[in-house]
């Protein structure tokens, strides 16, 4: 547990720094972004309020031109205007004019004439032409014309009356010029009304609207108010004329001026850029106040954007705009600014351009701080696992070491004691008995051997733990060994009720070990083989050809070994039965050290067992090849 949230607290540390070191990135990141390319945003800025003050500028003179009107939407200045007197008051387009009263009402011919034309056009029609011909001024002259062509047509005589119009309404002429009534010029509708009456195969008709073509876009000409240069442009569109004919790239910008100054009769020009009251218009004043730009919200849009992309920003970053009352330009803007005080409410930002820099450079920083996150982590992991396993190694060794301790005590007071017991009866004996000295003499000398064996079991161990086990190899006889490990395994083997059989197979090859480190496993097993056979002993052990060169087999009859408990005897003091192993003599080493000692000579130990009937050690070693 301990040990866990060791390894949690640092890694919960480190993610969170993580998170907060990515946040702070992305801040300064921003910050830095924000700052490197605000003298950008500032000078987009002022540019843009400069060229709205030219353009302020661009309006008075333009406004003082003739064909002003004209010359500003061609121009591209703005998409209509109106063009205003000092008053303010608007001169183009200027409202419908309310007729007076007629000066040619008054004549008498004129009277006639228009009494005529009730009942008899073609008389009416001599009348207005001799009137035409004795007019003292071009204006009745021109009206007269005009009402003789209308009576004509009304007479039936429609191409005669064409031909009138196209013959006396000459451009340039003196006639061409001249106004109605309601300030209308009357050479256009003399004109129109050709143009409806000529078939479409007569000349006149395309000289008819060629010239009223010239007249409709001659702005120049004052005597043609907008609404009927207005009307007679959308009547000349509705006539089969070829489409050359029919263009007039004013005819939006009279449309959308008339619009404008029907929902806004009396304007005011101010040199702020704001919303008019038709929804998706802007007007914009120039600086004398005479002249009122219109323009629709994409053209500004576009243009602006236009503008500013020719301020040439770096690659990486976008300057924007956005309308007065839009939510912050771009989403993903790092700065914005007001424009101004001529655009009240627009706003410029910068934003950065395609592929986020802020996502690369914090997807990089990123990827940092996770690679080192990820070690760090790593880091603590491993540590905690080699924590673990040094803690734990310890504290085996501090058990092996309070283990070793007792069972070094244990197993050496027993033989001592009982020599120390044989010896002392031998002392007290007044006299002695020769046969009873030599009887206790043998057991002390099997005790001696017992200790000796111990003692050789510890030191084999001690150095086994400390890496110090010197092996001597050498070539030698399977016999030898054989009758080296009889010898070191006590006399107990010959006690009644004990037999050890042993058997050498013939022709066995010589083996290449450590003779010494060889009998001590021999002996360990057979020493097991004794101690775990209860009753009756019959033990055996054989030489052999094994796999790879010799098979030495110990066999016992004893207590026999359970499958689960064969994995777990080569460990250090590890005992099925304690009080078993401790009565018999046993430390828990015997078989760690047989192990130990064999695999070290590149050998094997294996067990095979059954409870109850007993077991067989076997230790394979190569031959001398
Ligand atoms: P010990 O000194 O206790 O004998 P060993 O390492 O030699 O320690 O043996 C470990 C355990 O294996 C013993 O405690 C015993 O229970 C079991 N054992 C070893 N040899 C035999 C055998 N021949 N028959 C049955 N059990 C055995």
């Amino acid at each position: 547990m301990l040990l866990l949230a060791a390894v949690l607290l640092p890694t919960i540390c480190v993610l969170w720094l993580i998170g907060r070191s990515l946040h702070n990135e992305r801040l300064l990141l921003r910050q830095k972004l924000a700052e490197a390319y605000g003298t950008q945003l500032t000078l987009a800025r002022e540019r843009l309020e400069t060229e709205w003050a030219l353009k302020a500028a661009a309006l008075d003179a333009a406004g003082e031109r003739s064909a002003a009107f004209e010359h500003i939407v061609s121009s591209g200045l703005a998409d209509g205007a109106v063009l205003l007197d000092a008053a303010g008051v608007p001169l183009y387009p200027a409202p419908v004019r309310i007729p007076g009263s007629d000066p040619e009402a008054t004549l008498p011919a004129w009277a006639k004439a228009e009494h005529l034309e009730a009942g008899n056009p073609t008389a009416a029609a001599v009348a207005y032409q001799r009137l035409a011909d004795s007019a003292v001024t071009p204006a009745l002259a021109a009206r007269a014309l005009q009402a003789e062509a209308r009576c004509l047509t009304q007479a039936g005589e429609p191409r005669a009356a064409a031909n009138l119009v196209i013959a006396r309404f000459v451009p340039g002429g003196a006639l061409a010029r001249i106004v109605d009534l309601q300030g209308r010029s009357i050479a256009a509708d003399a004109l129109l009304m050709a143009l409806h009456t000529c078939r479409p195969e007569d000349t006149c008709r395309d000289i008819a609207a060629s010239r009223l073509r010239k007249l409709l876009l001659d702005y120049a000409n004052p005597a043609m108010p907008s609404a009927q240069r207005l009307f007679l442009m959308k009547e000349m569109r509705e006539l089969p004329l070829p489409a050359a004919m029919k263009s007039f790239p004013t005819l939006p910008a009279e449309e959308l001026t008339a619009r404008f100054l029907d929902a806004q009769p009396r304007p005011r020009a101010q040199a702020i850029l704001q919303p008019s009251a038709l929804p998706g218009i802007w007007e914009y004043g120039s600086s004398s106040g005479r002249t009122l730009a219109l323009f629709r919200t994409e053209t500004i849009l576009a243009g602006m954007s236009d503008f500013l992309r020719r301020q040439g920003p770096p690659h990486d970053v976008r300057l924007d705009i956005s309308l007065p009352g839009a939510s912050a330009a771009q989403p993903n803007a790092i700065a914005v600014l007001a424009v101004g005080n001529r655009l009240p409410g627009w706003q410029v930002s910068l934003a950065p351009t395609g592929s986020d820099p802020f996502a690369e450079a914090v997807n990089r920083q990123s990827t940092l701080y996770l690679w080192i996150g990820a070690l760090v982590i790593a880091a603590v992991v491993t540590l905690a696992i080699l924590a673990t396993r040094m803690i734990r190694r310890s504290l085996r060794l501090a058990g092996i070491k309070a283990d070793l301790v007792a069972t070094v005590s244990h197993e050496l007071k027993t033989p001592l004691a009982s020599m120390r017991l044989l010896v002392d009866t031998l002392i007290d004996d007044t006299v002695l008995d020769s046969q009873k000295t030599r009887e206790y003499l043998a057991l002390v000398a099997q005790e001696n051997d017992r200790l000796s064996r111990l003692i050789a079991n510890f030191l084999a161990y001690s150095r086994m733990e400390r890496n110090r086990y010197k092996f001597e190899f050498a070539s030698l006889r399977v016999e030898d060994v054989v009758r080296a490990a009889v010898q070191g395994a006590d006399e107990r083997f010959q006690e009644p009720g004990c037999k050890l059989d042993i058997e050498v197979a013939a022709g066995l090859p010589e083996i290449y070990a450590d003779e010494n480190a060889l009998v001590i496993a021999l002996v360990n097993l057979l020493d097991n083989a004794y101690k775990y056979t209860p009753a009756e002993k019959r033990i055996e052990l054989r030489a052999q050809a094994g796999e790879k060169g010799v098979a030495f087999e110990v066999r016992d009859n004893g207590s026999g070994i359970t499958a689960r408990e064969q994995q777990r005897i080569f460990r250090k003091f590890y005992q099925v039965d304690q009080r078993l192993s401790r009565s018999g003599g046993g430390c828990g080493l015997g078989l760690s050290i047989v192990r130990f000692l064999i695999e070290s000579q590149g050998g094997t130990v294996r067990v095979a067992s059954e409870p109850g009937k007993g077991s067989t050690f076997t230790v394979a070693l190569r031959s001398v090849s």
